[in-house]
C-alpha cells in the first residue's frame, strides 16, 4: 500500500491536505432508541487525528445500522419488501398506491431506508394473498386497469400466456408519455412493443446493461434513426435531466418490462458505495420480439457498437456534447429537430 501512503486528503479540522491512514473503531448509534454498536473504518488525519470520511462511506455506515436493527426488531428487509410486491406483479407505485403510501416511500423502502413499523406491519400482511385480494376490492380503483388486472392474475395463480397478454398492451393508457405525433416524438405515437423491443434489442447486443446507460442507449437509438428517416424508433420523449436525456417516464416503463418478466432488475453498488440498478433479459424476454426493419436493425447495431462499451459516465459526457441537450432548458422535453446534429451517423 505504498501508492495510499502518499494519498492526502483535505482535512476540514487542519483546513489542509494531511497524510491520512485507515482507523478502525466501533461507534455507537441510536436508532429509536436502541444502540446499535458497528465496527467502522474510516480514514483519519494524521496530524490532528480527525476522521475524514465522505456521503458514500456514510450511507454505508447508515446501512450496516439499519440491517442490525431491522434485525433486532424482525422488520422486513429492503429484499423482502421487493419479493412482497413482485409476488403480485405489482409495480412500486401500485403497491403504495393498495398501501396508502407515497411511491418515494415504497422505492426508498427497497433501497434500504428504515420503515416505520406500522408500515412493516401492513406490508408484511400482504404475505397473505386475502390481504391483497381484500385491498384490491376496496381500494383497486386507485391503480391501472392493466395493472389491478396482473395483480388478479397473480392472485389467480394463472399467468395469462405473454402472447395473449401482448394483445392487451395497445389498449392501455398506463404511461405518462405524450400520445401525439409532433416534434416531441419524433412524428411517432408511442409504442410499446417498440420500447420494449429496442431495449431487449441491446440486451441481446450488450448483456447486461446500468439504467444510466440504457437510457442514454434508448435516446440514440431514437434520434439517430429520426437523423436517417425523420421518424423515430418508438415515439419515446426525452426530457433534458442532470446526467443527460432520458425517456419521459423511464422508471414506470422498465418497471413495466420488469413486471412482465421481460426484463430482470438487479440493484449492486457501485464501487463509490452508492447502488445502480443493471438489467438484462428476463424470463419472459422471448415472448415479445418486435421486428425492425433493415434500417432500423443497422441503427440499433450503429448505436451499441459505438456507445455499447463506454462507461456510463462516459455516454453521460457525450450526451453533453449533443445540440439536442445543449439547446433543450434544463427538465424540459426535447425536440427531435436536434436529431439532425446528432455526432452518430449510420456508417
Ligand atoms: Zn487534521
Amino acid at each position: 500500500m505504498k501508492g495510499d501512503e502518499k494519498k492526502k486528503l483535505y482535512c476540514p479540522n487542519c483546513e489542509d491536505d494531511r497524510n491520512v491512514h485507515p482507523v478502525t473503531r466501533d461507534e455507537t448509534y441510536t436508532v429509536r432508541g436502541e444502540e446499535i454498536i458497528v465496527s467502522v473504518e474510516t480514514m483519519v488525519c494524521s496530524m490532528c487525528g480527525e476522521s475524514i470520511g465522505n456521503d458514500e462511506q456514510d450511507q454505508k455506515i447508515l446501512d450496516a445500522v439499519h440491517e442490525e436493527y431491522r434485525r433486532r426488531v424482525d422488520l422486513l428487509t429492503p429484499d423482502r419488501i421487493r419479493e412482497i410486491r413482485n409476488h403480485y406483479h405489482l409495480s412500486q407505485k401500485s403497491f403504495a398506491m393498495l398501501l396508502g403510501m407515497s411511491e418515494a416511500t415504497m422505492n426508498r423502502y427497497e433501497q434500504g431506508g428504515l420503515q416505520d413499523q406500522t408500515h412493516d406491519t401492513v406490508i408484511r400482511a400482504c404475505e397473505k394473498p386475502e390481504v391483497i385480494r381484500d385491498l384490491l376490492s376496496r381500494r383497486g380503483h386507485l391503480i391501472s386497469d392493466w395493472q389491478r388486472k396482473r395483480v388478479e392474475q397473480a392472485l389467480a395463480g394463472q399467468e395469462e400466456p405473454a402472447n395473449q397478454l401482448l394483445d392487451h398492451l395497445g389498449e392501455v393508457d398506463w404511461v405518462c408519455m405524450p400520445k401525439e405525433v409532433s416534434e416531441k416524438t419524433g412524428y411517432r405515437i408511442f409504442d410499446y412493443k417498440r420500447f420494449a423491443g429496442v431495449v431487449l434489442s441491446f440486451c441481446d447486443l450488450l448483456g447486461e446493461i446500468s439504467r444510466t446507460t440504457i437510457n442514454k442507449l434508448l435516446f440514440y437509438a431514437d434520434f439517430l434513426n429520426y437523423k436517417i428517416s425523420t421518424v423515430s424508433l418508438t415515439g419515446t420523449t426525452y426530457r433534458k435531466l442532470d446526467y443527460g436525456p432520458v425517456p419521459a417516464d423511464y422508471g414506470g416503463l422498465l418497471s413495466r418490462m420488469e413486471s412482465e418478466g421481460l426484463l430482470f432488475c438487479e440493484e449492486r453498488p457501485y464501487p463509490n458505495g452508492k447502488t445502480g440498478f443493471y438489467y438484462s433479459k428476463g424470463s419472459n424476454a422471448d415472448s415479445m420480439r418486435f421486428d425492425f426493419d433493415e434500417i432500423e436493425n443497422r441503427v440499433l447495431n450503429v448505436v451499441a457498437r459505438d456507445l455499447g462499451s463506454l462507461k456510463a459516465t462516459e455516454i453521460s459526457e457525450k450526451s453533453h456534447q449533443e445540440t439536442a441537450w445543449k439547446d433543450t432548458e434544463e427538465k424540459q422535453l426535447i425536440s427531435y429537430i436536434h436529431a439532425m446534429d446528432l455526432s452518430l451517423s449510420l456508417s
